[in-house]
């Protein structure tokens, strides 16, 4: 490919919010160009990258048995509607009338098109299993659009659904598509975990995400030689506290003025906050079962020393969202900030206790009174229902062998859901079992997201020049540079090698651009990333040598221009 025949708009500068180095790169090095807050437009290049990623994982998802399949972006409301979505799914489904007033949603994703594709198609255990998938766009309306392709309102997204007519057959295609992802990224050179994921609201038994590490990742993953979760999903061992256990001999209210927080009440007491318990008041949204959606105050306890995870409550409480109570709703709910505990707390208020409080003696909590708290409290008599897997693991803490937990961050690039018959009951789509009788289809969903690939890899590998893309996956292998078009000799030899390497399935860019100086084309070259250079200057006439660039490290080096072939198809024998 001649670069004057490319539409390769390279830039000096970044726009100003472009925070990430993938973000201000792909944009600089013409990749990819802006055209609304989340909105990306494509330019060769980018799609050049969008279409090789693409026809990895095609290949893979192909050869681990799914079929593809395309679904309409837009989808009409009623199978929101069926599946109870269309009330659930907040803000982020954008969701929009046609002429006839008909309403419809961009897909944020597809659960409810496959299982209407597959309902009365499929109809006996006989014709299961089966994975179908897409390579398609997908839209969000994300609260916080940003970092580029990394989190784009509208986004390519590889989704696949797979229908099962037992428990165990979902979880040999979970097994199998975690193979298949880990060939998929592992062709895209990435270096990736798979890490224990949070089910959420969709429900299901298990999940798991592929995570790149990068310390720009929005995620927190925490991780040991044998363990990776996502702070969302992360357990520990119980902790423990060598500092001694206050003692009261009775269980008894005490006066605590004013003494509101953890700190002061730590402090008044001269207890370690690890046998304090504290109360954090959320107010919760929640489905009504009529269609809309209700409010309701609830408290979590979990030690003074430990902090809730949102996710974790969130799944404990079935709230839609949770979000901060104002002291008026506090107070409104008959709470009394800084005083609240789990016992005697006003009936209709909702309450969850973190399992590892179960059974603790001697703990400190509030009285549901102004200014006292009780102490020598024994924490039993709860119904099971509100216990919960609540706190925050935290770097330092251990993991189930007693191996302290690191905390990383990450880019999750997949996901991987057995999902169940959450769905296909929702929207009756049924198959008949063995004895005949109508059962729901068992799922799972696995995606990865296409576009978002694209700027990991660039976050991933890149120093102050520009990208540097693996040779693994690269819009082009090698990049040829004729510093001066007008030197005859150098330009047939460029020609010449750039028709060479591309019938041995080399991908070749030749500047052979005439308006450009050397030094233009050199940072071009650096700025787009391409793994290797030649350029063929002026040493060429009169010692009959290149230099070769290796884009990584920027390592040069003088070759002979007949050895210059065999040296790249030797470095790039691996990738054609
Ligand atoms: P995140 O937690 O990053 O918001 P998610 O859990 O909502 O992602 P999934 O529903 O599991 O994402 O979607 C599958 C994949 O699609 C994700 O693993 C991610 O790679 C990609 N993806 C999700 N949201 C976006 C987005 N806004 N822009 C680009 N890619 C995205
Ligand atoms: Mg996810």
């Amino acid at each position: 490919m001649k670069f004057s025949k490319m539409f390769i708009p390279t830039l000096k500068d970044a726009p100003k919010d472009a925070l990430l180095p993938s973000h201000a790169l792909l944009i600089r090095a013409g990749f990819i160009s802006q055209l609304g807050t989340g909105l990306y437009d494509f330019l060769p290049l980018g799609l050049k990258m969008l279409e090789k990623i693409s026809a990895v994982v095609r290949e893979e998802m192909n050869k681990a048995g799914a079929n593809e399949v395309r679904f309409s972006y837009m989808t009409p409301s009623e199978f929101w509607r069926e599946s109870g979505r269309w009330n659930k799914f907040g803000k982020e489904l954008l969701r929009l009338n046609d002429r006839k007033e008909g309403e419809f949603v961009l897909s944020p994703t597809n659960e409810e098109s496959v299982v209407n594709m597959v309902r009365g198609r499929i109809t006996s255990y006989k014709q299961l299993p089966l994975n179908l998938y897409q390579i398609n766009l997908k839209f969000r309306d994300e609260a916080r659009p940003r970092f580029g392709l990394m989190r784009g309102r509208e986004f390519v997204m590889k989704d696949a659904y797979s229908f099962h007519s037992s428990e165990d057959d979902l979880r040999r295609e979970f097994e199998n598509m975690h193979a298949t992802y880990e060939r998929i990224f592992t062709r895209l050179g990435l270096d990736f975990r798979a890490v224990s994921a949070d089910s959420g609201a969709i429900g299901g038994s298990g999940s798991k995400e592929f995570m790149v590490l990068a310390a720009n990742g929005e995620d927190d993953i925490l991780l040991s030689s044998s363990y990776a979760a996502n702070v969302e999903a992360a357990i520990r061992k119980p902790r423990t506290s060598s500092s001694e256990r206050p003692e009261a001999n009775a269980t008894s209210k005490f006066h605590t003025p004013n003494i509101t927080s953890i700190e002061q009440l730590a402090k008044f007491f001269h207890v370690d906050p690890f046998y304090l318990v504290k109360a954090v008041i959320k107010k919760g949204l929640f489905d009504d079962g009529k269609g809309g959606v209700s409010e309701k105050i609830v408290v979590f306890f979990v030690r003074g020393d430990d902090e809730i995870q949102e996710a974790k409550a969130q799944n404990a409480s079935k709230a839609l969202e949770l979000m901060d109570a104002s002291e008026a709703e506090i107070a409104a709910a008959g709470l009394v900030a800084g005083f609240c505990g789990p016992k005697g707390l006003p009936e209709k208020v909702e309450f969850y206790i973190d399992n590892e409080l179960r059974d603790e003696e001697q703990m400190i909590i509030g009285a549901n009174e102004k200014d006292y708290h009780i102490i020598g409290f024994k924490m039993t008599g709860f119904n099971d229902s509100r216990w919960a897997d609540l706190v925050a693991v935290k770097e330092g803490d251990l993991d189930l062998n007693g191996e302290p937990l690191v905390m990383k961050k990450g880019i999750e690039v997949g996901h991987i859901f057995m999902l169940g018959t959450r769905y296909s009951e929702a929207m009756n789509a049924t198959y008949l079992d063995e004895n005949g009788k109508a059962q729901p289809f068992i799922m799972g969903c696995y995606g990865i997201g296409i576009s978002r690939l694209i700027a990991v890899m660039v976050e991933a590998s890149n120093d102050e020049r520009g990208i540097i893309w693996d040779k693994k996956c690269a819009p082009f292998s090698v990049h040829i540079i004729v510093p001066d078009v007008k030197n005859c000799a150098a330009l047939e030899f460029a020609l010449n090698l750039e028709s060479e390497l591309e019938t041995q399935g080399i991908e070749v860019l030749l500047d052979d651009r005439a308006g450009a100086r050397y030094g233009e084309k050199i940072a071009d070259f650096e700025l787009i990333g391409v793994p290797f250079g030649v350029v063929i200057g002026k040493d060429y006439a009169n010692s009959g040598e290149v230099e070769l660039i290796t884009r990584k490290g920027l390592i040069k080096e003088k070759i002979s221009a007949e050895l210059v072939k065999n040296k790249l198809l030797e470095l790039l024998k691996d990738e054609r």
